[in-house]
């Protein structure tokens, strides 16, 4: 491909898409929607608040992009009107996502029973009162509780508060589909589980590492920060297998010079290694620093532990097993790891193309060793960074919604509220767990507030199964997606309309990536009967541990109850998390106040660690080794397109990579050349879990061996195989085969 030819990320058709979308929702809905107090509701850079729509917390006007517009397009709808619910399931089901996601918002809740095969309109009091008598009718432990990253942090703390005094600590969050490996890996090594860094410290750094991401789509403004660091004279690394357009140049729409000049370089160097070996990248980077003696031996020496380990084994590391690992030269490694040498201040930043592998936990404490090797952690304008996807992915975590809590958080629970939490701290299922206990058939109801649990599960054919196993699902949602029409066809499912952030009728708050807490006026108000999460549970609870006590059950008399009612302002819940989550105390007068602020003890600009020595710590990881076979012989694996959020899809089309549809695949020109392809060849892509047949096949710039297909489509592809310490699902390794098309969409081999 020509350099003229190589296609920019940003530029004027993000402009003219932005606006074309501003025109559809309304020129008055949508500039009412942007500029109110509230924090945007796409990304987790975090955007709004108190300081204004469009405004970042550094007060920069305006802050937004094109994804922060598209979040807003599906939410400015108007209710899907009520004859469409006249359709069959399996009308619905023939729905792409995107058509599902446009039929409009949500207006009235919906029941599909068992033996029906569509929905039926019913009103908020049957559906709570039926919802509730299923769960009170069920035993605590066949239950679980799953939320997104859309939710607040008061409707989050309520629903893990729900059911813990429910009885059971099946409570989780989409974070162990996406960064969990990141949570664990870090609290490894330094203590804390989330970035070091806050939004200012990008204006100080002479070195960004991008580790396994594609902000340019995902995280639009982060490469604005990227390309000031390349204007002050400062190095952007790029690590990634795909070269990815928007981050080697990105026309940004707010510099008229960068759109003139038709883009902006962003990465000053650009490692394409193998899919998966991100540990054998780093450990050559970290080579060598060793060898050329530029690691930080008096930072070592004072602030970290099981240094000599890991020195051991780089120094038992070959450059030949490092270089047949990555497929990376050592002159490339060489190169990157000079700048590194050389920088004063780096922040490395990572997204799921290293947390979605069989060792993602490995892969994040290995970008923390780089860190530590040259004192990165613990300086202003330097450490961690990981980018969170959705806008309260963070929050959502810290305030409780998990499996297993600390022992401190959970003693101040009983404490605080009063209350003794039935199934104790013992530890409850994660996500994919909850999904395999569905499939054995011991879960018989389940609560999801927001997300798409079906399409975010690997193995899609199996996820649909699971959850029809369950007897009985409560879905909250603004608007539908294929979570809400697939796995209840014979199994019964109530859908419930819920406000969105701006529509909801008190304030909410909402944690950034980098650790900063907004609140969000909301009182827009668009849908009639929609209703804030936070009074769906609390009105749920009331009725679960009501229908509970006229059943005389002994356990529930037992319990000194949380008067769930006091949870109906939200000023009363911030007030419980203030009190029992650590570094959340200054929520507690946030309305009053209006300030919005960093939770305590997680930005680093001192070498202080939470471990229980106050050491940061090496970690000694093996190398990978590529697994292929014979059978299947190439490592695919999913990403996200430039017209979709998580499993939302805005356009079918990613503007970005130059392909036109999402039923695709890519894969190196040379591969394609060997396999007699050419663009445009149509072909099976399977794998030991299923096929995707029928797959368009575009040439993309990625090593041989290795391919590329979208995010949630290609998951019928992708197995259970997960990380056993965070339990994150390897997305981004899977081993294919393409073969002739025979025909047909899409089949799932799994279970046959
Ligand atoms: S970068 Fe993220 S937080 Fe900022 S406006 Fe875009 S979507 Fe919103």
């Amino acid at each position: 491909m020509s350099k003229s030819k190589l296609p920019v990320g940003g530029g004027a058709k993000k402009i003219l898409y932005t606006l074309q979308t501003v025109k559809r929702i309304g020129l008055a809905d949508s500039a009412k929607a942007l500029r109110a107090k509230n924090t945007c509701k796409a990304c987790g850079l975090g955007m709004g608040g108190q300081l204004g729509g469009m405004t970042n917390e550094q007060g920069d006007f305006p802050s937004v992009c094109n994804k922060s517009v598209q979040a807003q397009s599906t939410d400015i709808q108007p209710p899907i009107p009520e004859a469409i619910f006249t359709h069959d399931l399996d009308d619905f089901k023939k729905l792409s996502a995107h058509e599902l996601e446009h039929l409009g918002r949500l207006g009235q809740p919906l029941y599909k029973s068992k033996d029906q095969s569509n929905f039926t309109v019913v009103d908020w009091d049957w559906a709570l009162t039926h919802a509730a008598k299923k769960f009170a009718q069920t035993a605590p432990e066949r239950s679980f509780f799953y939320t997104s990253g859309r939710s607040s942090n008061e409707a989050g703390f309520v629903l893990q508060l729900l059911a813990r005094v429910y009885g059971t600590n099946n409570v989780n969050n989409c974070s162990f589909y996406c960064h969990q490996a990141t949570g664990v890996g870090l609290a490894n090594t330094i203590g804390t589980g989330t970035s070091t860094v806050e939004l200012a410290d990008l204006d100080g750094c002479d070195l960004i590492f991008v580790i396994g991401a594609n902000p340019a789509s995902n995280h639009p403004r982060f490469i604005h920060k990227l390309k000031a660091c390349r204007d002050r004279g400062g190095h952007v690394v790029v690590i990634n297998p795909a070269r990815e357009p928007g981050l080697v140049k990105f026309a940004l729409p707010k510099s008229a010079r960068s759109l003139i000049a038709g883009g902006s370089d962003i990465a000053s160097h650009y490692l394409q290694p193998r899919i998966g070996s991100d540990i054998a990248v780093l450990k050559g980077l970290a080579k060598w620093i060793l060898e050329h003696g530029a690691e930080d031996r008096d930072f070592i020496d004072h602030y970290c532990a099981d240094f000599d380990a890991f020195e051991q084994d780089i120094n038992a590391t070959s450059w030949l097993d490092i270089e047949s690992s990555s497929g990376l030269s050592q002159h490339q490694l060489a190169e990157v790891a000079a700048v590194y040498a050389k920088s004063t201040q780096a922040v490395f930043a990572w997204g799921m193309g290293i947390t979605h592998h069989a060792n993602g936990v490995g892969n994040v404490e290995y970008i923390s060793n780089l860190a530590l090797l040259r004192g990165m952690i613990g300086r202003p304008c330097s450490g961690l960074l990981p980018l969170r996807g959705h806008s309260n992915v963070q929050g959502i975590g810290t305030i409780g919604v998990k499996p297993v809590l600390s022992d401190e958080v959970f003693q101040r629970i009983e404490t605080e509220l009063g209350v003794s939490m039935p199934a104790g701290n013992a530890g409850g299922m994660d996500t994919l767990a909850c999904l395999e206990a569905s499939s054995r058939g011991e879960i018989d109801v389940a609560m999801m507030m927001g997300g798409n649990l079906y399409e975010a599960t690997p193995e899609s054919a199996w996820a649909e199964r699971s959850l029809d196993a369950i007897d009985c699902k409560v879905y909250l949602t603004t608007t539908l997606n294929k979570g809400h029409v697939h796995g209840l066809t014979n199994s019964e499912a109530l859908i419930l309309p819920v406000a969105a952030r701006d529509e909801e009728p008190q304030p909410t708050t909402q944690e950034s990536m980098f650790n900063f807490v907004r609140f969000s006026d909301g009182g827009i108000k668009r849908i009639a009967e929609a209703r804030s999460e936070v009074d769906v549970l609390v009105d749920l609870a009331k009725r679960i541990f009501a229908t509970r006590s006229e059943h005389g059950d002994s356990k529930q008399t037992e319990i000194n109850t949380v008067d769930f009612s006091a949870f109906s302002s939200r000023r009363s819940i911030r007030q419980s998390i203030a009190a029992i989550i650590p570094g959340m105390q200054d929520l507690a007068d946030i309305d009053v106040a209006k300030k919005e602020f960093h939770i305590r003890n997680r930005i680093k600009h001192s070498p202080e660690f939470s471990n229980a020595d106050g050491r940061a710590r090496f970690v000694v990881q093996p190398l990978f080794k590529a697994v292929v076979d014979a059978v299947y012989p190439m490592r695919l694996m999913t990403v996200r397109s430039e017209g979709q959020f998580n499993s939302i899809i805005y356009e079918q089309n990613d503007s970005y990579r130059g392909v036109p549809e999402r039923w695709a695949v890519m894969l190196n020109r040379d591969d394609m050349g060997r396999l007699g392809l050419v663009k445009g060849s149509v072909v099976d892509v399977s794998s030991r879990h299923g096929c995707m047949r029928s797959v368009t096949v575009y040439p993309f710039d990625l090593p041989s061996g290795d391919m590329m297909a979208y995010y949630p489509e290609a998951n019928v592809l992708v197995g259970r195989e997960h990380d056993p310490r965070s339990k994150t699902p390897a997305f981004k390794s899977v081993q294919v085969n393409i073969l002739a098309s025979t025909g047909g969409q899409q089949e799932g081999l799994a279970g046959q």
